[in-house]
């Protein structure tokens, strides 16, 4: 029996350290770690939620909202995160499908939500981006005492729905023990201590930035720098003062931008973590010669917390997502057959541990489809494992490319358009070709000041991928679409370009 709550407890260093320091100096230390989840979890208590009932919340990121969080594994309820920019009618969806008990939103959204909430009894409660709210009030006015509701490893403590691009989004079940025994790894894979004072701008509805960085920071009871969102200058300010960031590629392009992203800004640093979205071997490489220090790119995802990283000691291999982690069974496979392929041939990515999810919230056949016979989840994304035993992600197994029979892996031809003097990144996508099934489309986004052509650059590559991969089509844009959490909108991408060969 473990409880996600009470191995942060044991890990749990002097009440009085800080926890978190917000950007206008507001510090919250573990005493009050202590103190306000339990006020937080006696009103969540009071309004009526009972062990496995769930907690919905779309509220901005606020110590507040991570007192939620933490509250709510306490008092034996699943917490469930909703990402910021949905619509009421998307967080219809949402609530409807999970019928939580409470659903805690900003209070601008009340009147909103508040039919939404009526259908599913929940109660209403509102937080806003200052922290203040009924909820606030409510726990204000609560005990600071509160005993945890014992869990057994299996219970729920989070529903995370993933962003479901393709078709209906999915609420992905997340154990107690997932979680604990994923911050547990990461904790001893990166040498996180209670002297780290991690740089957190990441969204904490995310599994990034609640579970990768808040779980595994509470583990080591360290300190967080708490901001907002990523703020450029917010986050050139408080470098000097942290000692590890994780981030999204977006992030470390945009430090990269800055003149102010020095060697000597980050000499003191001890690890930059990115995940969430490829992180390009330019990126990786201009990061080095800038700063002296080597990114650490790992691979994860809701379902699964992380699989795999790159070491802390020993290479870090731009373009791989490193090893799997320990206790982390990762294997390539044939999608159809889900054989298992040899050692350097691309397959789709599965894995097995005790961090991969309990199934989808009420879509047991949906579940059932995505778990092999012996328990191995096909996570959808394809890769291959170097002879080192290095795994490298090429793309969705929906965003490959099949064009005139062949396999297009989209991660191949953008590694070398990414090449390309003055080329900032790119996205290779298929849309429908009359004669080929798919055609293969490159859209570039340009340096600042760049002057690139779609002619140049298909010349650039006619000696270096075999015809059948090469772009038909190359389009410059300024910016790529992108989502909070740094993903391209591939499926934006297609719908734009669909009709290029129409
Ligand atoms: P999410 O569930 O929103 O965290 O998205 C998970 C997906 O993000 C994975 O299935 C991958 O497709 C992608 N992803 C996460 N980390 C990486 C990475 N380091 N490189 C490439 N793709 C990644």
């Amino acid at each position: 029996m473990n409880h996600l709550f009470s191995e942060i407890r044991a890990n749990m260093p002097d009440t009085g350290k800080v926890f978190l320091e917000t950007q206008d100096g507001r510090q919250i230390s573990y005493g009050d770690v202590l103190a306000l989840s339990a006020r937080y979890a006696n009103a969540l208590t009071d309004i009526g939620v009972s062990p496995g009932d769930r907690v919905a919340v779309q509220v901005e990121k606020t110590p507040e909202a991570l007192m939620l969080y933490l509250a709510t594994v306490r008092a034996g309820g699943i917490f469930l995160p909703l990402n910021t920019a949905y619509t009421p009618a998307e967080i219809d969806y949402f609530v409807t499908d999970a019928e939580p008990a409470v659903l805690v939103c900003d209070p601008a959204k009340a009147d909103a939500l508040a039919a939404t909430a009526q259908k599913v009894g929940a109660s209403l409660q509102t937080l806003d981006a200052a922290g203040e709210g009924s909820l606030r009030t409510l726990a204000d006015g609560a005990s600071s005492q509160f005993e945890d509701v014992a869990r057994e490893d299996t219970d729920l403590a989070a529903i995370l729905y993933t962003s479901g691009t393709t078709g209906r989004s999915k609420g992905a079940m997340l154990s107690h023990e997932n979680l604990a025994s994923n911050a547990r790894t990461l904790v001893k894979y990166w040498q996180f201590t209670g002297d780290d004072v991690l740089l957190h701008a990441l969204p904490i509805f995310h599994t990034h930035g609640l579970f990768v960085a808040t779980n595994t920071l509470l583990f080591a009871g360290g300190s967080m720098l708490f901001l907002p969102k990523f703020d450029l200058d917010a986050v050139l300010k408080l470098l000097p003062k942290a000692t590890s960031m994780m981030g999204v590629p977006t992030f470390y392009i945009r430090l990269l931008g800055s003149n102010a992203f020095t060697r000597d800004l980050v000499s003191h640093m001890r690890l930059f973590i990115s995940g969430s979205a490829p992180l390009s071997a330019e990126v990786h490489k201009e990061f080095s010669e800038r700063t002296g220090l080597a990114i650490l790119e790992r691979y994860g995802m809701t379902e699964t917390n992380m699989n795999t990283s790159n070491p802390y000691d020993g290479e870090r291999r731009a373009g791989t997502v490193g090893f799997p982690l320990p206790g982390v069974g990762l294997r390539i496979a044939d999608p159809t057959t889900g054989r298992e392929l040899p050692q350097g041939e691309v397959g789709v990515i599965e894995v097995k541990g005790p961090n991969v999810f309990q199934g989808y919230w009420r879509m047991p056949e949906k579940t059932a489809e995505e778990f092999r016979t012996d328990g191995y989840f096909v996570t959808g994304d394809m890769g291959r494992i170097d002879e080192r035993g290095y795994v490298s992600i090429v793309g969705r197994s929906k965003d490959l490319i099949i064009s005139g029979g062949f396999n297009v892996y989209p991660a191949e031809v953008e590694a070398l358009l990414d090449e390309i003097p003055g080329v900032a990144e790119s996205a290779v996508i298929g849309v429908p070709h009359p004669d080929f099934g798919e055609g293969v489309v490159a859209v570039v986004a340009a340096r600042p000041g760049a002057d690139l052509d779609a002619g140049g650059i298909t010349v650039a590559l006619s000696d270096k991928l075999a015809r059948f991969k090469q772009p038909k089509e190359v389009h410059i844009v300024e910016a790529l679409p992108r989502n909070t959490m740094g993903k391209i909108q591939k499926n934006a991408l297609r719908e734009t370009y669909k009709g290029d060969f129409g």
